[in-house]
């Protein structure tokens, strides 16, 4: 079993994911939110967008067995699976200071934006900019009318969802620290989650041995 590691309540986590690498994240206690982003290691301009993927997939919200695209259009990540209702949102801009500032919030409240750049931080990374997150267990339903509805996850404890690494990715997530609105039904906790190894069925097929040298590895040998 791989190793299991903590988000921290109302913190953030990075880690490398390479190709044929995958992030498994867990909702340990079945009523948190997680932002999620992914970047390219090799190009950090080049991230998991959610106005990109919504296009590529015709729908509002991934689903187990998606790809998913970054905002070059290519693909990133395969949604592998999801133990969950699989209700996620790609709508809500992530929670940032100036969030909780109109939330009437005293300055210094814990932020999913601040999150990201400070769990970057941890792997000498930078951006720029915090792209939309993809909202793990977040639920807001868009109602007939068109309009939103803020309301608390349908996550069970021990929950959990996996992106397969198509390329080389810097992972982020943030236990959502929002504790204004229900969200997290009031109580922001901490989450888990697990790099895995390679899927067998991604496993390289090897060439079969041959027992006679071709005939240029012949002639460069005499
Ligand atoms: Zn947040």
């Amino acid at each position: 079993m791989p190793p299991i590691q903590e988000i921290p309540a109302r913190q953030g986590r990075a880690v490398r994911v390479d190709g044929g690498q995958a992030l498994q994240i867990i909702n340990t206690f079945g009523h948190q939110v997680v932002d999620f982003w992914a970047f390219d290691a090799r190009n950090l301009g080049a991230y998991l967008s959610m106005e990109h993927t919504r296009a590529a997939l015709s729908r509002l919200t991934p689903r187990a067995g998606d790809v998913l695209v970054d905002n070059r259009r290519e693909p990133m990540l395969k949604f592998e699976s999801d133990t969950s209702p699989g209700v996620h949102d790609t709508v809500i801009a992530p929670c940032d200071p100036a969030r909780y500032a109109k939330l009437g919030c005293a300055e210094g409240h814990a932020s999913c934006a601040d999150n990201l750049h400070r769990a970057l931080a941890t792997l000498d990374l930078a951006v720029q900019v915090c792209p939309a997150s993809f909202n793990l267990w977040m639920n807001i339903p868009v109602l007939a009318t068109g309009e939103l509805e803020w309301r608390e996850t349908v996550a069970k404890p021990g929950d959990s969802v996996v992106f397969r690494a198509l390329i080389d990715c810097i992972m982020v997530m943030s236990a959502c620290p929002q504790d204004v609105i229900r969200i997290n039904s009031g109580r922001p906790v901490s989450a888990q989650y697990a790099v895995l190894g390679p899927a067998p069925t991604a496993a390289v097929r090897r060439p079969r041995a041959t027992a006679r040298a071709s005939p240029t590895s012949s002639t460069r040998a005499r």
